[in-house]
């Protein structure tokens, strides 16, 4: 018998990940320099939901008090946190 999806549904908060990845800090290599574009963001447009924190797939978003904040030693530049940012609040920008 197949299992019903409700099988599969979370029985409490607990049980619901915390993000994706790694909470900021975990990685230990840094970025070797190949980026090109880097996110950066607007604090005046965000609007704390922490998706950006949540999609990271490398765990290097964070929140300092109410502002959301980028570890961009090992940010790749991505760009999945622009993307689901829907008040635009993430832009990427071209390293300098
Ligand atoms: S996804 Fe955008 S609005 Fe949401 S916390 Fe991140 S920067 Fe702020
Ligand atoms: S560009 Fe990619 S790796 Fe960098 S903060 Fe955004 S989602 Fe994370």
């Amino acid at each position: 018998m197949k299992p019903f999806l409700r099988d599969f549904i979370p029985t409490s908060y607990e049980d619901i990940p915390d993000a994706t990845a790694f909470e900021a800090g975990y990685l230990v290599t840094k970025n070797a320099g190949w980026r090109n574009i880097r996110p950066v963001i607007d604090n005046t447009k965000c609007v704390g939901c922490l998706n950006c924190y949540l999609y990271c797939p490398d765990g290097v978003i964070f929140r300092e008090g109410s502002k959301i904040n980028i570890d961009y030693d090992f940010c790749k530049g991505c760009g999945i946190c622009s993307k689901i940012c829907k008040p635009g609040a993430i832009k990427m920008e071209a390293e300098k």
